[in-house]
């Protein structure tokens, strides 16, 4: 502690006005955790300027180097020494904090990055023809000289956090530094279409990432910024999202279930054009998902909300990461309703999608094994050596003297030359046979299916029972002694819910101040920690204002049972049953997905299989 601190002394300290490096320095702490952030501050400088074309480059990760050069309208000369002053900034005039439109306006980010490293502005404004530069160490800065530059400005920031030796002892290596700027380029790649994007490293070498601008005249300009940065393949397992709700609109791609990750890695969110991290934004993202994956897989998504700026606050946050909306419940309801409905409508096309992806991975290696297809959609551990011999009997070795014995399925008698048309008009085709027990092999009218019969069937099961429960309502189950639960203050809000909660089989009754008396509770959860479960409801309430988290424990018990319900693998099934299952299949919304998000079935067309026998 300081020798100021009062209770050392026994004395009051008098208030005093902070040092303005100090007060710098401070604001650093906020907006400047690693060089990411600073990455982050000055591209989004050089948009708002106007630039078409941004150049960064990063010396070891950006430790002791990042250069941001733009081709944006510039600072003139006599603003040079405002731009890295506190509390500077020529975008709002201060008598309206609602209608931001650019990206700064804390005026906060030059001098805060000054205070902690040596920065250098260089700039040529619109209008005129030379360039002056104004240079920043520990805070305090010297008259602008001139400089030799083009239009526009480059901001360049040298050993950072040298100020602060406490932050820069928490850099990690510079590779792990260098990812996180490409994250931050990403982000705000997929924010600006329009904008010609390049990140380098000091030293030479390819690009680190490169986006060329799109036009942004192009309808699919937005899809085709998020192909550059997120890969095509993302592209063809995701599908648009277009939804609207009070006055809050949702729009991006979405990806498909089966594209799911092991990690929240490939979730993104802008608001207004800004990226953001929300939490708030990623549960509802989740809640979205949960009926068509497992709690541990993540969806991969790009979601753009956009509103009226009365709608929402961006000055939560000193990084503006964060935003706050006006109606939490509004946005969450629309993220969940609009992507639960867009992937329902896919139904059973979502698996298709899956197999033009794996046969992505083969096509370039003309030896390729086919086993990949199987390894890159399911299992995250690499093929083991059996494996290949595991996985042989899909691609023509149903004979195989060591195979299981097969239930070859005697083909109908006008089947072989089934027309097209009676073909067409079933998308999971006719079952031409089952393997191994489990999987069954369809013809389609333009290829193959294969299905996971029991995967197949968990679905089915499940959406049957949820059907089920939609009609009748959810059974309850009356407790022998009501369970008393302290909840505190937020126990109003769950009283306030008494309605809805009993639609979903919760029976809540006042109990003195602070608490309630829980009397019936879902059939479905068996015994559940009662408590625990109403505690989880109230803090949901609390924070958005709806009840998900008990619907998605009854989902999760449905899924449950659903999957101890369905057809086991192992279990022969004759024609009539299989081309019952696929008939089932192709009616029941979510089928292309098990309840744990694994495909159902896999889709080849004539092409691919040409494509798999280097036939194309
Ligand atoms: P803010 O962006 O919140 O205004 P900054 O500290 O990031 O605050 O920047 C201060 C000011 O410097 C900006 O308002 C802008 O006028 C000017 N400025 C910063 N970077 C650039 C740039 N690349 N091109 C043109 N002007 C810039
Ligand atoms: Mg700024």
């Amino acid at each position: 502690m300081n020798d100021l601190n009062p209770k050392i002394e026994g004395r009051r300290a008098e208030i005093r006005r902070l040092p303005e490096a100090t007060a710098n320095q401070i604001a650093a702490g906020e907006v400047i955790e690693r060089p990411a952030s600073v990455v982050k501050e000055l591209v989004e400088n050089a948009i708002d300027a106007g630039a078409s074309d941004i150049e960064i480059t990063i010396g070891d990760g950006g430790k002791t180097l990042i250069r941001v050069a733009d081709n944006g309208l510039g600072i003139p000369v006599e603003e040079l020494p405002l731009a890295v002053e506190r509390h500077a900034t020529s975008k709002i005039d201060g008598a309206d904090l609602v209608n931001i439109r650019s990206f700064g306006f804390r005026g906060e980010a030059l001098p805060s990055i000054g205070s902690i490293a040596d920065l250098t502005v260089t700039s040529c404004a619109v209008g005129t023809a030379e360039a002056w530069q104004v240079s920043v160490r520990g805070g305090t800065f010297g008259a602008p000289r001139p400089a030799p530059r083009g239009p526009g400005t480059t901001v360049e920031v040298r050993e950072l956090f040298f100020a602060t030796p406490a932050r820069l002892k928490f850099l990690r290596s510079s590779a792990s530094e260098s990812r996180a700027v490409s994250d931050v380029i990403r982000r705000l790649a997929m924010a600006e279409p329009g904008i010609r994007l390049t990140l380098r490293e000091a030293d030479g070498g390819q690009p680190l990432f490169r986006a060329e601008a799109q036009d942004p005249a192009l309808l699919d300009a937005r899809n085709a910024r998020i192909g550059t940065v997120l890969g095509p393949r993302f592209l063809d397992n995701a599908i648009g999202i277009d939804a609207e709700r009070e006055g809050y609109r949702l729009h991006g791609l979405a990806g498909l279930p089966a594209a799911s990750k092991g990690a929240a890695v490939a979730q993104y969110f802008f608001v207004n054009g800004r990226p953001v991290r929300d939490k708030q934004l990623t549960g509802a993202l989740r809640a979205a998902y949960a009926d068509v994956l497992s709690r541990d897989r993540h969806p991969a998504a790009v979601l753009f909300i956009d509103c009226d700026r009365t709608l929402v606050d961006v000055n939560v946050h000193p990084a503006k990461a964060e935003v706050r909306f006006r109606a939490p419940g509004s946005v969450r309801g629309l993220i969940v309703a609009g992507l639960r409905h867009a992937l329902a409508e896919t139904g059973c096309s979502g698996a298709r999608l899956v197999s033009e992806a794996a046969l992505g991975t083969l096509a370039p290696a003309p030896a390729a094994p086919i086993y990949q297809a199987r390894y890159r959609r399911s299992d995250p551990t690499p093929a083991s050596p059996g494996f290949r011999e595991a996985e042989a009997w899909a691609w023509g070795h149903v004979d195989a003297p060591n195979a299981e014995p097969q239930a070859l399925v005697e083909p109908e008698p006008t089947a072989p030359e089934q027309p097209d048309g009676a073909l067409s008009a079933l998308p999971l085709g006719v079952a031409r046979a089952q393997v191994h027990g489990n999987y069954i092999i369809a013809q389609t009218a333009e290829g193959i299916v294969l299905i996971d019969q029991h995967a197949a069937h968990e679905r089915l099961v499940y959406e049957a029972l949820k059907t089920q429960i939609g009609a009748a309502g959810i059974a309850r189950q009356a407790l022998l002694i009501p369970e008393i639960v302290e909840i505190g203050a937020d126990a109003d809000r769950l009283l306030e819910a008494t309605e809805d909660l009993a639609g979903l089989g919760l029976i809540v009754e006042p109990f003195g101040p602070g608490a309630v008396a829980v009397r019936e509770i879902p059939a479905i959860l068996g015994q559940p920690d009662v408590t625990g479960l109403v505690r989880d409801i109230a803090d949901e309430l609390a924070d958005l204002g709806t009840a998900d988290g008990l619907k998605s424990r009854i989902d999760a018990v449905l899924s449950r049972i659903a999957c101890h319900g369905s057809v086991r693998s192992g279990r022969r099934l004759g024609a009539e049953e299989m081309n019952a299952l696929l008939r089932e299949m192709e009616a029941t919304p979510n089928s292309a997905t098990c309840n744990h998000g694994r495909p159902t079935h896999i889709h080849l067309s004539l092409a691919d299989l040409e494509r798999l026998f280097e036939r194309r």
